[in-house]
């Protein structure tokens, strides 16, 4: 056991032909601290693993069989609400409707509120639970000790985005002009707010577009697109049974294939975008490391598809002469930022909260929840978004709370924000941001998170990346007032 004889094996790797393997086997060795002794280890996981199969065997069931909704009258027709036409209904040309409609889907939610409240609460006992007998200080320390980082980054992302909400408040204010309405209310914030273009792009025009806003990452790069269409790495238009999602494969073995469902739209140019962006990733980091390094960290995963996004959108501003797409796109720009960078620390400063709350052995109940969530809501939004009190129950609507891992969603607002920094960077040439983002594409797993970052000037202790991405998202949202 390498962890029982841990002064044996760093001998063992003072040997300099074992060089390769010293990452490897420390990352093994750190978690010497944490492992729970066999005689209870045996009992803790094994119950934690039913414990929660239950909760989310439960939780599905109740999310896709036992909740009811009431229906909607629409044009003198009774619709019954559901979690399919939902989508559909919330962005109704009628406000009343939308308002309808959000108002019988929260009451459903509502209904079972206490139910709901109680099982993500279990949740995170059973986390907390886990992290203390492994003796972790936090819950947060250990997913963040799972990733080599230090605990103060996702305070550091928390507190600099309260310090900007006052750019998240003109975001919604934008909204708000936009959508012609005198009063925005959460349910209208579904609704198109420009014109979708209808200009169709086929699929060798989208890839000499993509080619084009991608050939700033110089001519390997772009080889690597022609290859990829050359010996067919990409599955491009859906069939019966393809998944519906898009896709990259990571992969040693052969090469990163593609599967996206490709309908023309500029939208679903940029995917493709997206996607190439993933395989490139993928493609550069297997043939850089051998098989221990190659697999790069999911914390950062999205950098790269989100670079690529961001490099095409701002493309397309530049060559299109459609004033209805260009507005479009930046509208595409500012809700990708200000969703991903905003909305989603909004969910992680409702989640740290609440399990900061339990670890200090305090009470959380379904009201405590829905308080919280009511006052961040008001806090991120500004005045712009009139309240109402049902929009305490959204947390609730919200699966990912208690199907996914707890303390993820952050890592989406930090992707984003390290996306931006480095895209703005490339397109204003700024301190060799290209060739210092080529190098962090070829690292897989070889250096830590920070290492890797430090790459591209990152440091996640400081937030002045996240500061940066702000300013682009300012910036656009005065482009937009002025179109
Ligand atoms: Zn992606």
């Amino acid at each position: 056991m390498i962890v029982n004889n841990t002064d044996k094996v760093y001998e063992y790797l003072q040997d300099n032909t074992l060089n390769k393997y010293k990452r490897y086997i420390s990352l093994i060795i750190r978690r010497k601290e944490h492992i729970i002794d066999t005689i209870y280890a045996k009992d803790i996981y094994p119950n934690y693993k039913k414990n929660m199969e239950t909760l989310k065997t439960e939780y599905q069931d109740l999310f896709t069989n036992k909740i009811s909704f009431n229906d909607v009258k629409l044009n003198g027709t009774k619709v019954n609400v559901n979690r399919e036409n939902y989508n559909d209904l919330i962005i109704d040309k009628n406000q009343n409707t939308r308002k309808s409609v959000y108002d019988i889907y929260t009451f459903a939610f509502a209904n079972i509120s206490d139910i709901l409240g109680d099982m993500y609460i279990k949740k995170l006992e059973l986390d907390l639970m886990v992290s203390k007998k492994e003796k972790y200080n936090s819950l947060l320390s250990k997913k963040l000790f799972e990733l080599e980082l230090p605990d103060e980054i996702l305070d550091k992302l928390i507190s600099t985005i309260n310090k900007n909400l006052h750019v998240m408040h003109e975001y919604t204010d934008l909204r708000k002009q936009l959508s012609g309405l005198k009063e925005f209310h959460v349910y209208d914030s579904s609704i198109s707010l420009c014109k979708i273009p209808k200009i169709e792009y086929e699929l060798i025009d989208a890839i000499n577009i993509i080619k084009s806003s991608l050939s700033i990452l110089g001519n390997d790069y772009i080889s690597i697109i022609d290859k990829m269409f050359d010996e067919g790495w990409v599955d491009v238009y859906s069939k019966v049974n393809k998944r519906t999602m898009s896709f990259t494969c990571i992969s040693y073995v052969g090469v990163p294939y593609i599967l996206i469902n490709y309908n023309k739209s500029i939208n679903s140019v940029r995917t493709l975008a997206h996607e190439i962006g993933h395989a490139i990733h993928v493609y550069y980091s297997k043939n850089n490391n051998d098989f221990e390094y190659f697999e790069f960290s999911y914390f950062l995963t999205e950098i790269a598809s989100k670079v690529n996004e961001t490099l095409f959108n701002e493309y397309m501003i530049k060559n299109c002469s459609d004033i209805e797409e260009k507005k479009y796109i930046l509208n595409n720009i500012i809700s990708s930022i200000g969703n991903s960078i905003f909305g989603q620390t909004m969910l992680t400063e409702f989640e740290h909260t609440v399990i900061k709350r339990l670890e200090k052995e305090e009470k959380v109940d379904t009201n405590y929840l829905n308080d919280l969530y009511l006052e961040i809501n008001k806090k991120y939004n500004g005045k712009s978004l009139t309240i109402d009190d049902n929009i305490k129950y959204g947390w609730s609507k919200i699966p990912h709370f208690i199907m996914q891992d707890t303390y993820y969603i952050y890592q989406y607002s930090i992707g984003t924000s390290i996306a931006v920094y480095i895209a703005y960077k490339i397109l204003n040439n700024e301190n060799n941001m290209k060739e210092k983002y080529l190098k962090f594409l070829k690292l897989g797993n070889s250096v830590s998170i920070e290492d890797a970052l430090k790459v591209i000037d990152v440091d996640l202790r400081d937030g002045k990346y996240i500061e940066d991405a702000i300013k682009v998202l300012s910036e656009k949202i005065k482009e937009m007032k002025n179109l």
